[in-house]
């Protein structure tokens, strides 16, 4: 079938503010676009100083954006259709493109970026409307049109556009370099981890898995999670590490209301081990303060203190609420509160300690040997690529350690 639009503009997002890194930013947000829409082999891409164009050749308009619209550093885009740099050619496909049968309001925006094109933009906005006018039951509405038609010249052709859809913002994926996220089944690491990828940071994700404290489905639904995030940088590579016999080795060799922070710490450790063999350069939580006992400052603290990579907390000073909204808006929501165990859930102390000491975590740590099992650990970590659209992959068989 052939659609009305035969292009898509996009304008490009923060990274314009970027001076220097600007060329690096282009080119790395049309390798995400790339991957993004690989789904659709008809597409054409072409880059420019300010603007990005796909060609669509017959695919379809509405199913591509809704995949560009997940895609980074992109503020905001318009279905378009290309036509020459001539007056009566812009008109015809105005005509073409509008669907005039409904009676609505509109407007005409000329832009002119070819300053040579002999007619100025006052007069384009009228010559358009005019022949709208003639030929339909549309009426004039500078103020609050209906549809906004839009008409760019340039020098080698003309578009033409209604509607500007909202981008996904931020910056390019990867422009930024790369975080290990700690990915559980809650609410808010899937957030952390969508605003690290919105800040430009490529992300691989680790779970702590305790089988058969927790179970197959806790695990699947980690990986859901991991799939409806990974439109937003195109695949992630989830890790995940058997956590029990470290886990019980706690049990067995501190007070119960050190458990929550010595686990935490272990998994600092074991994170901190696979963010370094994977290049990262930091590593990522939804910690947040305040909202359970043991995300404290001091717990905060505590933890910090088994690694010297950046941690980042991109939710800590959030409210729930707020953290909820952005879960609801990327649609992890409802599958996050899904109840299904965590490692953590399943051992949680009575009492968990809010302020607890460095030494004495050391001390309690002191009575095993828990490096051999943070080894073993990552030695045994099993990792799963995740692409939209599938979440339940085969454990990836290439040696990536
Ligand atoms: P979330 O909603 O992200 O699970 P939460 O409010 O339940 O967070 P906690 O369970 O205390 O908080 O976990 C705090 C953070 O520790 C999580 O956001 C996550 O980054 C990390 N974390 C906790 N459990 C796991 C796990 N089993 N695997 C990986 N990371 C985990
Ligand atoms: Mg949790």
């Amino acid at each position: 079938m052939a659609y009305r639009y035969d292009h898509i503009l996009i304008r490009y997002g923060e990274l314009s503010l970027k001076g220097k890194n600007r060329n690096s930013f282009i080119k790395q947000l049309l390798a995400n676009v790339k991957l993004a829409l690989k789904a659709y082999p008809g597409l054409e891409f072409e880059k420019q100083h300010d603007r990005m164009y796909i060609y669509l050749h017959d695919e379809n308009p509405e199913a591509v954006s809704e995949t560009l619209a997940k895609v980074f550093g992109i503020s905001s885009f318009s279905l378009a259709v290309k036509t020459e740099p001539d007056m009566d050619a812009i008109v015809q496909a105005c005509m073409e493109s509008l669907d005039l049968s409904e009676k609505k309001t509109f407007k005409v925006a000329a832009r002119r970026s070819d300053k040579n094109f002999p007619v100025i933009s006052d007069q384009i906005n009228r010559i358009v409307a005019t022949a709208i006018l003639k030929n339909s039951d549309w009426k004039v509405d500078v103020r609050t049109p209906d549809v906004k038609i839009v008409v760019e010249v340039h020098s080698d052709a003309a578009y033409i556009m209604t509607d500007k859809i909202p981008g996904a913002g931020g910056y390019p994926v990867g422009v930024g370099g790369k975080a290990m996220v700690l990915l559980s089944g809650g609410i808010d690491s899937p957030v952390a981890s969508y605003l690290m990828m919105k800040r430009g940071v490529h992300i691989e994700c680790v779970h702590f898995a305790a089988p058969p404290y927790t179970s197959q489905n806790a695990q699947d639904k980690v990986m859901a999670l991991a799939e409806l995030i990974s439109p937003y940088q195109g695949e992630i590579l989830v890790h995940v590490v058997p956590f029990t016999d470290l886990q019980l080795a706690i049990y067995q060799n501190a007070d119960e209301s050190y458990a929550i922070t010595l686990m935490r710490r272990m998994m600092m450790r074991i994170a901190t081990k696979l963010a370094q063999k994977r290049h990262c350069q930091a590593i990522a939580t939804g910690e947040s303060i305040g909202q359970v006992a043991s995300q404290t400052l001091e717990s905060m603290q505590a933890i910090n203190a088994v690694t010297t990579m950046p941690l980042i907390r991109p939710v800590v000073c959030m409210d729930k609420v707020e953290i909820i909204d952005i879960s609801k808006k990327i649609n992890t929501y409802e599958t996050s509160i899904l109840p299904f165990e965590d490692c953590c859930t399943i051992f949680t102390p009575k009492n968990p300690v809010t302020k607890p000491r460095i030494e004495k975590c050391e001390r309690y740590e002191s009575r095993f040997d828990w490096e051999k099992m943070v080894d073993w650990c990552v030695d045994d970590v099993k990792s799963y690529w995740i692409h939209p659209g599938v979440s339940n992959e085969e454990e990836q068989d290439e040696d990536l350690f």
